[in-house]
């Protein structure tokens, strides 16, 4: 008896801990991610800018004394 053990390629669906669902070609089956492009902080922008926009206004008030 011969087993089917290649795997097809195919649609898999990537689930993220977010809940966001993404498709994308591969041969492997139901991905779980805890982060994606979506909900990254790099993406959502909920540190990054906020970060960003700190510093920059620090540099600015410093370099007008304002510090
Ligand atoms: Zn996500």
């Amino acid at each position: 008896m011969k087993k089917e053990i290649q795997p097809s390629y195919g649609e898999t669906t990537i689930t993220c801990a977010c809940g966001n669902v993404m498709k994308v070609g591969s041969t492997k089956k139901d991905l779980k991610v805890d982060i994606c492009s979506k909900c990254h902080p790099f993406w959502t922008g909920n540190l990054t800018r906020r970060d960003t926009a700190g510093s920059r206004a620090d540099r600015f008030k410093k370099k007008y004394g304002l510090a």
